[in-house]
């Protein structure tokens, strides 16, 4: 290989939403989680709404703003406009004029604003990732050592720098998780290269899978069968809902492909939390994005144990809260 091509490799970026470090809940050990932008499904319950568009955004917070409109002077955009309702002076914000060039962030003295996203070169993350290399090597309570996770969003939808940066991190433990979205091709790169996939299993019938995430599933299903026939590592992740996709034949067919199929490790129940109800609203998702979120309460201690009891009756042995 050239100098020249290895130096455009490097160069490859990404956007991404968060580089998180020292993180125990993605994947064996103490890891790096890399949270790509953009997805090409738009489940309902999404915890990271603010990762559905694959470019930057503004993100802004009612609750921090003061009414000081510093912002609205400095937009070139006209993005951001002050309002009077019942004689009171608030921000109305056209999210879809956004440039996310951050002008307003300098005279926001409040922290009212941010831009989600923030391009990296192969070379910055790797960087990153060296950083805690020692961490990666403590094991956990399975004597697991750690690594990275690759998660978003669907970091198969920026596959290219996926594929460049997986070139860079020889001996690195990798998982990623994905909602099976990707190009079959594209699982096929990556078997030997990504040691533990986290496979997102979110509803059985295709006609629910499309009205609750915004897609079928054949093709999903396609590529879970195709990383099972080729013995990929995998935990099968299970977020649930209630009432919303937590129906017996859906319980009844996560048992059946767990027990089938011997490459995957587990289940982890993902229960649903309401944490992504604020971050949609402060991004504008549910305008831009033109879906009806879902919006109810949090998973009870009680639903997540009759979740796992149900399971286990249909003769479940690996299953576990995620
Ligand atoms: S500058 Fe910040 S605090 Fe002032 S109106 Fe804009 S968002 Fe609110
Ligand atoms: S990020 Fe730029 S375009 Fe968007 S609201 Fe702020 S100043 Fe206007």
């Amino acid at each position: 290989m050239t100098e020249q091509l290895i130096d455009q490799k490097k160069g490859q970026k990404a956007v991404l939403f968060d580089i998180q470090r020292f993180s125990v809940n993605d994947g064996p050990g103490i890891r790096t989680n890399l949270f790509f932008k953009g997805c090409p499904l738009r489940c309902i319950w999404c915890h990271n709404p603010e990762s559905y568009l694959f470019q930057k955004q503004l993100s802004f917070n009612p609750s921090s703003c003061t009414g000081c409109m510093a912002c609205v002077q400095v937009c070139p955009r006209g993005v951001n406009t002050p309002v009077k309702l019942d004689g009171k002076e608030f921000l109305a914000v056209e999210y879809e004029k956004c440039s996310a060039c951050g002008r307003c962030l300098d005279v926001c003295c409040y922290d009212a604003r941010s831009i989600v996203g923030k391009e990296y070169t192969v070379e910055e993350v790797k960087e990153q990732i060296y950083t805690d290399l020692e961490y990666y090597k403590i094991k956990d309570e399975e004597g697991q050592t750690g690594g990275i996770t690759l998660t978003g969003g669907e970091p198969m939808s920026q596959f290219e720098f996926v594929d460049r940066l997986l070139d860079e991190l020889p001996g690195i433990h990798v998982c990623m998780e994905t909602s099976g979205y990707g190009s079959t091709w594209q699982y096929e790169r990556l078997l030997g290269r990504v040691d533990l996939f986290l496979f997102d299993y979110k509803a059985t019938d295709p006609d629910t899978h499309k009205r609750l995430c915004g897609v079928d599933n054949r093709r999903i299903l396609d590529n879970l069968s195709f990383l099972c026939e080729n013995k990929a590592d995998m935990i099968l992740r299970l977020p649930l809902v209630p009432g919303i996709n937590d129906d017996e034949g859906h319980l009844k067919a996560i048992a059946e492909l767990i027990r089938k199929h011997p490459n995957i490790r587990r289940g982890e129940v993902m229960a649903y939390h309401n944490m992504g109800v604020a971050k949609a609203e402060h991004v504008g998702i549910s305008e831009q994005a033109k879906i009806q979120r879902y919006s109810g309460p949090s998973a009870t201690k009680e639903q997540k144990e009759e979740w796992l009891k149900r399971l286990k009756n249909y003769g479940l042995k690996h299953i576990k809260l995620g």
